[in-house]
């Protein structure tokens, strides 16, 4: 363990990398960050990267690698940053995912290949995130692009939704020389990655550019196009010729907490509060004017413990809120917001408040909300989910005067697709069936995969989702599998 392995750039020997220090990723200070929407993360520049990049110990059997849903192959382009060939790690990167610029910024790394990665066990993993980001970065500020020519194979398939899961699929089968065309209900491209997740964790202007970078592979989108209304998957099928349809419609419809005073004005759903945020342009003020979501001087609480959960609070807290508080009924362990986020909520000032559960919203004297009733709680045995399940402690009830109340406690499958689509099954929830391997539904030909088959997951899940679903709808063109 102490030379570089053979044929390795690397001159540090195995027992120096390991002793250096993981990179630090540089950020906005938190005293300034919470005035403004802009990215938190600053990104490595080309000589933090090398140094980062240096601590890879090129492992024979690289675990990082078997540990990515899309099955990046971390060590090769590690090695390619090390000797600076910045554009060719990228090229390597965008062999098995299309948005690296996305995952190098929101892909929980800690729970895939940060996890699988060796020097994890002797401190802390390399930071194969950060590094995916920089070179995705270093490669749209020059502009690179790497286009593969392939041949046509005369195909068309249809792509329903533009989140990771549509567009790693779309990416993969132009690749693969079919015709994609992307259909999306709203009027902007990127399903939760635009219109979820706030500006300065993952800025607007990256997303754009990727999907760019997509249409310049040639793949088509069209937006405003709601499929189970405008157009059926029938109509698709039949009509329009497509000859294989992949469903990626997300699980986009809010989850309320069915308490009393959950209708007073001033109570939203994460879903509406961060879209009319993203979509609605609240974050770009003040060139644009959002009254409603003017909160200076306002109390703001969200109720849930999520990524969504933590998006929404550091977003109330940029646009004024002079108190932000996390209401969440178990306890930070059992938190699924990603580590990073929970630090840096923590280095705003958002106030945490643990074993905590509202039970009704209460009406000021003018009807809107003023203030939440809670009650504390404490951990029993775990769950069907394996974390410990809350329970209230009797005589515990507390109030919390508050102007805005959002509620983040997940989401679940919008059924309009599935309501049109004659023989689609669907589970007892309401999302579609389909193989977890091939992504194949009990439709022929129509396949699906991401969140409106598992339930709200992560991106790199549904991009894992959308390539097997590729991988499996090129084989049914081309071999004339059953796809079905
Ligand atoms: P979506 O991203 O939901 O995309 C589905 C798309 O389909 C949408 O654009 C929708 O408009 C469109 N659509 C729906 N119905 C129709 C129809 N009938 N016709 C046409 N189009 C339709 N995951 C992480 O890994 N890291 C994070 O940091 C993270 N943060 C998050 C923050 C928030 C606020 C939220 C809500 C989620 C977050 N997630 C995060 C989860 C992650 O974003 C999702 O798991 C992922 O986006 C799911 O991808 P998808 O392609 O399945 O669906």
């Amino acid at each position: 363990m102490s030379q570089p392995p053979p044929g390795s750039a690397n001159p540090l020997p195995l027992r120096d990398r390991v002793k250096l220090p993981r990179q630090h990723m540089p950020e906005q200070p938190s005293e300034l960050r919470i005035l403004n929407f802009g990215e938190v993360n600053l990104g490595y520049g080309p000589e933090l990267a090398q140094q980062e990049a240096q601590r890879c110990l090129e492992c024979a059997k690289p675990t990082c690698m078997d540990n990515c849903p899309v099955g990046v192959k971390v060590k090769e382009f590690v090695q390619h940053i090390l000797v600076g060939d910045f554009s060719g790690a990228a090229a390597i990167i965008r062999q098995d995912n299309v948005l690296p610029a996305i995952t190098g910024r929101v892909c929980p790394q800690e729970d895939h290949c940060e996890a699988g990665c060796k020097l994890h066990k002797k401190g802390e993993s390399l930071g194969i995130g950060y590094l995916e980001r920089f070179v995705a970065d270093y490669e749209q500020r020059l502009g690179i692009r790497h286009v593969p020519t392939v041949a046509a194979t005369g195909k068309k398939v249809a792509i329903v939704g533009s989140g990771p899961a549509g567009l790693s699929a779309a990416g993969d089968l132009v690749q693969k020389g079919h015709q994609v065309r992307v259909f999306e209900a709203l009027h902007e491209l990127g399903g939760v990655l635009v219109y979820g997740i706030p500006e300065f964790r993952l800025p607007k202007g990256i997303i754009r550019e990727q999907i760019d970078y997509m249409r310049a592979m040639g793949v088509e989108f069209e937006t405003d196009v709601v499929v189970g209304r405008t157009i059926t998957i029938d109509e698709l099928m039949h009509e329009e010729g497509f000859d294989a349809i992949f469903i990626a419609t997300g699980a986009g419809s809010p989850q309320f907490l069915g308490i009393p005073g959950e209708h007073l004005n001033g109570v939203y759903s994460a879903n509406e509060f961060l879209t009319r945020i993203n979509l609605m342009h609240a974050y770009e003020f003040p060139a644009y004017d959002q009254p409603m979501l003017d909160l200076h001087g306002k109390d703001v609480a969200v109720i849930g413990g999520g990524n969504t959960a933590l998006d929404t609070i550091r977003s109330a807290l940029r646009l004024g809120a002079r108190k932000a508080y996390v209401l969440y009924r178990r306890s930070e362990t059992e938190m699924p917001a990603r580590v990073e986020e929970v630090k840096h909520a923590r280095q705003e000032g958002i106030e945490f408040h643990m074993l905590t559960a509202p039970v009704e919203f209460l009406p000021d004297e003018k009807g809107w909300l003023g203030a939440v009733r809670c009650q504390r709680m404490e951990l029993g045995e775990p769950d069907a989910s394996g974390r410990r399940r809350p329970q209230p402690i009797a005589g515990s009830e507390f109030e919390v005067p508050l102007s805005v109340a959002v509620i983040a406690v997940g989401t679940s499958a919008n059924p309009v697709v599935q309501s049109t689509t004659p023989g689609l099954n669907t589970d007892k929830r309401g999302y579609i069936s389909a193989d977890s391997v091939t992504q194949r539904t009990s439709r022929r030909g129509v396949f699906a995969g991401g969140d409106i088959v598992t339930g709200s997951a992560t991106v790199i899940l549904a991009m894992g989702a959308g390539r097997r679903a590729a991988k499996s709808i090129h084989e049914y063109l081309i071999d004339g599998g059953w796809g079905g």
